[in-house]
Parts: structure tokens; C-alpha cells; sequence
């Protein structure tokens, strides 16, 4: 079988298996820009990248009707250059980065749509911030001053672990996390999006009601660093 069939049969396969309502996101961080175009020619249009750089050079040679998700770790210095095209960044942790995102977003006069990442893995080397620090953002004034800052989900990652008991906790206790923050009434976010599950735990993070789930090597193959 030659690559390309192997990454079209791959996203074709998940894609069936998908609920309707689940949203797909192509992770394909570290793959060349050749074999983003086979999932792109597979009919492929939401991609994740975890670095910065590395995305807005891939957004630079590809086509440009492709959403691209920043699902890593945000540095606040490199948002001016995802802001022009961004169109959604999974992983915000700290009412600073919405501050950054806002400015850099006027100046394309634009909004981007931005997922308050919640710690819901017990390792100290997951990012994310607590459900009560998510609530005090997504309560506080200052986020009604952002108009170019749409807060529109939530988005974790579970233990690294073959637990799936915990896993699925993990999970569960993300589901009722946003079930609360959507309770929340306010004018500048609509939560609507739940970010979670990767290729090892999505089936399991669909059934705990993700949405939106970010696969990379289930679609790519194993990737190289
Ligand atoms: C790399 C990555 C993924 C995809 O991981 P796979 O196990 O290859 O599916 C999902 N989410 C985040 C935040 C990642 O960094």
C-alpha cells in the first residue's frame, strides 16, 4: 500500500466512526506539508499543529480554505504570527494569552476562537488551569473587554496511562467541568466546543461527550522526533 492510501484509508475509517457532531482534527505536527496534502486531497480541512512556527509555515504553502488548530502549548510572543489566519487555539491556560490573543487580533480585525485548557490529568507536566480559575475568566469584566476573543470551549488531555478507568474519569470530570462553566451567562462566550481525545482514547472521549477530538498518528502513522 503506498502512503497516500495508507492516510486516505486511515481518515476515512475514523471519519465513519465519528458521531455526527464530533468534529475531527488532523494532527499533524512534525509531517511533511506532502502528506497533509493527502488528507487535504481526502477531503481533510481541519489540521492541528502544537508549534507555532511550524504551523504558519505549513499555512504558508498550503491551500488556504484549511482551519488550523494550535492545539500546544501558547507562548505569548509568538501569537502575532498565528493571529492573521488562526482559526481556533485549544490550549489557552492563562487569562494573560486571551489578552495577547485580543490585540493581535484587532489588528487583523478579526476575532479568533480561543478553549480555556482545564488540568485534568494528575501528571505535572500537562498545562492547564483549574475549573475555578476557567470560571473566575469566564465571570471576570475583563473578559467582557476583549472583543477579539471569542471563548467558545474547553479542552484537556488525560494521564498517559493504560488505565482506562482513569481515563474515563478524567474525562468525566472534564464533561461536568464544562457542563458547569456553560452555565455561566455572559455576552462574549457561547461554550460549546469540548476538546478531547487523542488516537489512543477518543472512542472512550467521545462516550464521556467530546466533540472535538484531535488525532495524529491513528491517521499519519507514528511520528518521528
Ligand atoms: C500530538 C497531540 C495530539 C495527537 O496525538 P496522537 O496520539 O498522535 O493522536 C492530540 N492533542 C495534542 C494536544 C497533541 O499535542
Amino acid at each position: 500500500m503506498s502512503s497516500n492510501n495508507m492516510v486516505s484509508e486511515n481518515l476515512n475509517k475514523i471519519k465513519l466512526s465519528l458521531p455526527k457532531g464530533v468534529t475531527l482534527v488532523a494532527v499533524s505536527k512534525t509531517k511533511p506539508v506532502s502528506t497533509i496534502m493527502e488528507a487535504y486531497d481526502a477531503g481533510q480541512r481541519v489540521f492541528g499543529e502544537n508549534k507555532i512556527q511550524e504551523m504558519v509555515e505549513k499555512h504558508e504553502q498550503l491551500p488556504k480554505d484549511i482551519e488550523w488548530h494550535m492545539i500546544g502549548h501558547v507562548q505569548s510572543n509568538k501569537i502575532k504570527y498565528m493571529a492573521p489566519f488562526v482559526s481556533l487555539i485549544h490550549g489557552v491556560e492563562k487569562f494573560k494569552v486571551l489578552k495577547e490573543v485580543n490585540k493581535q487580533a484587532s489588528k487583523h480585525n478579526r476575532s479568533i476562537n480561543c478553549l480555556l485548557q482545564i488540568k485534568i490529568a494528575e501528571e505535572d507536566s500537562k498545562f492547564g488551569m483549574s475549573v475555578n480559575e476557567a470560571k473566575a475568566i469566564l465571570k471576570s469584566d475583563e473578559l467582557k473587554k476583549l472583543k477579539h476573543v471569542n471563548v467558545t470551549g474547553v479542552m484537556g488531555m488525560a494521564t498517559f496511562t493504560d488505565d482506562k478507568k482513569q481515563i474515563e474519569n478524567e474525562f468525566k470530570t472534564l464533561k461536568s467541568s464544562f457542563d458547569e462553566l456553560k452555565e455561566l451567562e455572559s455576552t462574549n462566550h457561547d461554550l460549546r466546543v469540548l476538546s478531547m481525545g487523542m488516537s489512543g482514547d477518543y472512542e472512550l472521549a467521545i462516550s464521556c461527550g467530546s466533540n472535538m477530538v484531535r488525532i495524529g498518528s491513528s491517521i499519519f502513522g507514528e511520528r518521528n522526533y
